[in-house]
């Protein structure tokens, strides 16, 4: 059924699309836990390394399971191809290096994974490739970034912690006009609310660490798009090695069975505890685009059926009220991570964006008053219960 994916629905495809059996005919999908393959004879050996018949050969760059686990992704994305990765990082560095090469020019969005920005300016400017930054909810500042020579357009969107929208659908013109690839990091809403694909975006990647695992156990990472455009990038991959792990991508493969019911249910969840939040006294902003009072709330339902599971918020007292309410959780894991089906709380000014400068940070609006929860499974009332606490102590 991975022939033909587009007569299926969003949840057929993410427990069926992909599915290879073996001659054991298992019903789960297997998890093929061997570096190499064997062959019957010298000349079928012969055959599969010169490309004449398909098969497997080494678990760098083929293997049953990573195969069905970029099927089934690319199906839910709509893209006619995937290339997984070790991490998301990874995903997002072969891209740059399987697309680009030196002289030419990035346009990304400010607010971006904040590893993003060091591996723009300092290793991919090591090899001739310059970025400029812009502003993600400013579709004018994108279009005059433009250079002869840009090739990349790069975007998050919702934006992380302060959900900005970038409007996929006008940068992907952008990028169209200047002959430029357009990829959106897709890792906050996954296709079981936004296909970037779909709106004109050329590739999506994504860091399956988060909620494709969905679980917090394993690090993976994938890009998908048209054969033409994963085809460089596979090849860095198998070339360079940043492949995924056969048990990483069985782990992801899994998770995405319950994909769309883990982010309605997380999304739900988060709208609950925004409104929530927008109503205290103690909370003087809260950000998060599923609320009608979010600068970009129209455009935002325009592109996902909802807006994800992380909301931040500012408290009113600085540091020492924030630092007051993480402290005071019991049951909300007090982590950096996000993506997972347990609740985690962090103060991002001095854990996320603690590198970042004081400068930085109050341009990118990264206050000290600032919380960023990422919601879990648990039950929404024991959600705010936990986050009362701290914002009763003041
Ligand atoms: C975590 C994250 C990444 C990086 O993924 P890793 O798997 O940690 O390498 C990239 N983009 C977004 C939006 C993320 O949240």
């Amino acid at each position: 059924m991975s022939h033909n994916p587009q007569k299926y629905g969003l949840d057929t495809l993410a427990v069926r699309a992909g599915l290879l059996r073996s001659d054991f005919q298992e019903h789960s999908e297997a998890l093929f836990l061997t570096s190499s393959f064997v062959y019957k004879t010298a000349a079928e050996a012969a055959r599969k390394f010169a490309n004449e018949e398909p098969g497997y050969l080494y678990s760098r760059f083929t293997n049953p399971t990573v195969t069905m686990f970029q099927d089934r992704l690319a199906a839910l994305e709509g893209a006619e191809a995937c290339v997984a990765t070790s991490t998301g990082m990874a995903a997002i560095a072969s891209t740059v290096m399987g697309l680009l090469k030196s002289g030419d020019h990035i346009i990304s969005s400010r607010s971006v994974f904040g590893t993003v920005v060091p591996l723009f300016d300092q290793i991919c400017k090591k090899f001739g490739v310059e970025t400029t930054w812009v502003s993600a909810s400013n579709v004018d500042e994108w279009r005059n970034a433009v250079r002869p020579n840009t090739r990349l357009l790069f975007c998050e969107t919702p934006s992380n912690p302060l959900a900005e929208i970038c409007d996929i659908a006008a940068l992907a013109e952008i990028a169209r006009k200047a002959n430029a690839v357009f990829a959106v990091d897709n890792c906050l809403l996954t296709p079981a609310l936004q296909r970037p694909l779909e709106l004109g975006a050329d590739l999506v990647i994504h860091s399956a660490t988060k909620y494709l695992d969905g679980q917090g156990r394993v690090l993976a990472g994938a890009v998908c798009g048209s054969a033409k455009l994963i085809e460089p990038i596979y090849g860095f991959v198998r070339t360079a090695g940043p492949a995924i792990s056969p048990f990483n991508a069985w782990i992801c493969l899994k998770g995405m069975e319950t994909l769309r019911i883990r982010m309605e249910a997380q999304s739900a969840s988060t709208l609950t505890l925004a409104h929530w939040l927008a109503g205290r006294a103690e909370v003087a902003a809260v950000h998060y685009a599923g609320l009608p009072l979010h600068p970009q709330h129209a455009l935002a339902q325009r592109q996902a059926v909802a807006q994800g599971a992380v909301v931040s918020f500012e408290v009113k007292g600085g540091r020492e009220a924030a630092w007051r309410v993480v402290d005071a959780v019991k049951m909300i894991s007090i982590t950096a991570n996000l993506g997972d089906t347990k609740t985690t709380i962090t103060h991002p000014a001095t854990t996320t964006h603690a590198r970042v400068s004081q400068l930085e940070r109050d341009a990118a609006g990264i206050s000290h008053g600032l919380l960023r929860v990422a919601v879990g499974l648990e039950n929404i009332e024991d959600i705010c219960q936990d986050m009362q606490r701290g914002l009763n102590g003041g």
